[in-house]
């Protein structure tokens, strides 16, 4: 017989909608390190806690449910964060099926939690089948709403950032205080809740050694960010722009739990900036040496917080990828969406990024609200004179929680009607249509650049060079085939 567990966290996931054929081989499966955060600080709280990863064990909503519902859990909450602060909108959809699945099959009461149901906790409430959103990071209110769950007589207005039905009116309570001091408020991530033999890092991740993408993990160091660029909703579950930090001890710490239980060598570092404040940074970096870590490790940095003089040591310590937003290659379009940028000379710090043996996974994005034809061209041209091993090439979409989303809506803006709609590389995308443009032609250009990209001699060269061949064929079978997108026709 079947413990009783006081909660059940679910992370929802539909690779297919999300990435077409990309989801089955090419898209990593990456843990969800929020979901397991709050395990372990309700753990810590002394309730029992199970997490179920539909994501990674690619189950759909009845079987979730299921799983859920034999726990027999005073409540089911479904965590919808993902992979970076845009997965959590287009999840949405899957999120609404576990939710109906595991009301319909009486899973404890069901609450969801997580980026999109922050920025939009009302609406979430009206049209998901739950008994509760959680608005705010989570942990405090979980913690609340779970004492109050095994009285009698609950009173949900003690529920910091909790929004619920009470008879036919909506209410809501403030949101819990922002965790001041990481460390001591959260421990280690329940790793051991999570299916880690079912993670496995982005191809372009493990070039240097493609066949091993498993074990993978990914762990946070800081939360939110300082920055506030229109098209970002980073910032929605912490209601303003800022970035609280752990300690570099207890990040290094972490590391060495998962290198040493569970084998991990590849490793994403979540943080949307990582390479900020270098007190912080370096002092993970120098704990990484120290303790002679062999890792295999991306992060996100910004054009304008790389030090070169850092660059060797972080290669060191096994950072062998940094994640560059670059954007737009024109300062206007950029200045137009709030990336605050100091100018400096792009290709330059590439260059001297790649010099210290560090790989550059840039990101760009195509029709942000001043974009034309001409300014895409020469975003892609950008991207090909700098040559990265690897690109990502976004829309500009409005995800709710960011200003473009309240822009859109303040100018009746068409938007995705579907959640996954909001997916990148879903049939159904709908990206924003700019000032000169309308949305199709945005996603035809990307999609067309895409394919440029990848078919270009200079940069297959360049891959084989440094990876070698099978690197390139790989990249050659990836760019194959097109996405099919609803919007063009197909
Ligand atoms: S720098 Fe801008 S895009 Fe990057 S996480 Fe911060 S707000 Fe978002």
């Amino acid at each position: 017989m079947t413990e009783r567990i006081d909660v059940v966290l679910i992370n929802p996931g539909d690779r297919k909608q999300v990435y077409q054929g990309l989801g089955t081989e090419l898209a990593a499966i990456e843990p969800p390190f929020w979901v397991a955060v709050l395990a372990a600080y309700l753990r810590q709280e002394g309730f029992q806690v199970a997490i179920i990863d539909a994501n990674a064990e690619n189950i759909a909503p009845d079987e979730t449910a299921q799983r859920a519902a034999a726990l027999k859990p005073l409540l089911s909450c479904v965590v919808v964060y993902g992979s970076q602060p845009s997965a959590s909108t287009q999840n949405m959809t899957i999120a609404g099926a576990i939710c109906s699945a595991l009301t319909q099959q009486k899973a404890g009461r069901v609450a969801i939690s997580g980026l999109h149901p922050s920025a939009l906790p009302e609406r979430t409430l009206r049209e998901e089948a739950v008994d509760f959103v959680i608005d705010g990071e989570g942990a405090d209110s979980l913690k609340i709403l779970l004492e109050e769950l095994t009285l009698s007589l609950p009173d949900l207005s003690r529920v910091p950032g909790l929004w619920y039905h009470d008879a036919t009116t909506i209410r809501s309570n403030p949101r819990a205080n922002l965790i001041g001091d990481l460390d001591s408020y959260l421990p280690i991530a329940a790793w051991d809740l999570l299916p880690m033999h079912l993670y496995r890092a982005h191809n372009w991740h493990c070039f240097d050694d493609i066949e091993h993408r498993s074990p993978y993990a990914a762990i946070y160091t800081s939360l939110g960010c300082p920055f506030n660029c229109d098209f970002c909703c980073i910032n929605a579950p912490f209601g303003k722009p800022g970035i609280r930090y752990r300690s570099p001890e207890r990040v290094v710490d972490e590391i060495n739990l998962l290198v040493e239980k569970y084998g991990v060598r590849n490793l994403k570092i979540v943080d949307e900036l990582f390479v900020l404040k270098e007190e912080h940074y370096i002092k993970i970096v120098e704990g990484i040496i120290a303790n002679k870590l062999d890792l295999n490790i991306w992060a996100y940095a910004r054009v304008d917080t790389v030090k070169p003089e850092n660059l060797a040591r972080m290669k060191q310590a096994g950072i062998n990828w940094l994640a560059l937003g670059i954007e737009s290659a024109n300062p206007d379009v950029r200045d137009g969406s709030n990336k605050r940028m100091q100018s400096r000379d792009i290709k330059a710090l590439v260059s001297m990024i790649q010099e210290a043996g560090i790989r550059i996974i840039g990101n760009f994005i195509f029709g942000l609200p001043d974009d034309t034809l001409e300014t895409m061209e020469e975003t892609l041209q950008l991207a090909m004179d700098l040559n990265c091993e690897f690109i990502n090439f976004y829309c500009a979409m409005a995800y709710p929680g960011s200003k473009l989303y309240d822009i859109a809506m303040s100018e009746g803006w068409e938007l995705p009607t579907e959640w996954h709609n909001f997916s990148q590389h879903g049939y159904g995308m709908f990206p924003l249509p700019t000032r000169a443009l309308a949305a199709a032609d945005v996603v035809k250009f990307r999609d067309d650049a895409f394919h440029r990209y990848f078919a270009n001699p200079l940069y297959l060269d360049m891959v084989e060079k440094k990876f070698g061949v099978i690197v390139k064929d790989h990249l050659k079978e990836m760019s194959s085939s097109r996405l099919k997108r609803k919007l063009l026709g197909d």
